[in-house]
């Protein structure tokens, strides 16, 4: 069989070992494989893929190469105009559920709103089948993970700093506008509802009980958040990044 050659275009180049970024692959074809394995064998998760043209026209993941092909693949958001797009339009609010070392983005992700399903101590088979069942949008760090066929719609999160990854995943889904900050719990993904201050007085620590006079509680875990330096700080965070998402959205 002849060679076949490939090239990952964009933000696609980050997933290759370094020598091969930027540059056409050339792959010696053994047998016929569906190009989702050859695609994947070189490190780059289905999910990444928006558009893979061969010899010009653009297929779907089955495709099989025979080879000799030229193929092209393109990431979510720079692919070409083509009859076949890979990667599922997101909702406008995207529910997630994400993987065991993403404990911060998911309690981040939460403070500002976002429903995320979050466990430590997650299988890789069960948060599949959440993603799958639920209609949730997978974050990882953990690209196997992404090799599965269950999870469509999904974001290898690229930065290792929590506030970083938070402002990565905002910029991707653009959840700039639909943040609702306090309104869920960070440790359980529970609704938060108002309290009044006497109903919770008993379970507040003297400074609290003097200085703070509004009150949210977790209807699923019982947490308590009011207005100290803590919720101050994540206001500060939370200005920053619609100021963020205001620049994305006048560019
Ligand atoms: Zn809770």
């Amino acid at each position: 069989m002849a060679d076949v050659e490939l090239r990952f275009h964009d933000r696609l180049n980050d997933l290759l070992k370094p020598a091969r970024r930027g540059r056409t692959l050339t792959l010696a074809a053994t047998r016929r494989a569906a190009i989702k394995d050859v695609i994947e064998s070189l490190g780059v998760p289905h999910t990444e893929v928006d558009v893979i043209l061969v010899d010009g026209a653009s297929v779907g993941f089955d495709h099989l190469l025979a080879g000799g092909e030229r193929v092209e693949v393109y990431p979510w958001p720079t692919a070409p105009e083509a009859a076949q797009h890979l990667r599922p339009t997101p909702p406008a609010c995207p529910r997630f559920v994400l993987d065991a070392h993403l404990g911060r983005l998911a309690r981040h992700l939460r403070l500002l709103g976002f429903d995320c399903r979050y466990r430590p101590d997650i299988a890789d088979a069960e948060l599949a089948a959440i993603a799958e069942r639920e209609d949730r949008v997978v974050l990882t760090r953990d690209r196997p993970l992404l090799r599965r066929k269950r999870i469509r719609l999904a974001h290898w999160v690229r930065h290792t700093d929590p506030w970083r990854q938070v402002e990565e995943v905002c910029d991707e889904f653009d959840l700039y506008p639909a943040f609702a900050p306090f309104t869920r719990c960070a440790r359980c993904n529970g609704r938060l509802a108002s309290v009044e201050k006497a109903a919770v007085l008993h379970r507040l620590e003297p400074l609290t009980r003097r200085h703070a006079e509004a009150f949210l509680e977790c209807e699923a875990c019982g947490q308590l958040y009011w207005h100290g330096s803590h919720v101050a700080r994540l206001e500060e965070r939370v200005a920053r990044l619609r100021r963020r998402g205001l620049r994305k959205s006048e560019r």
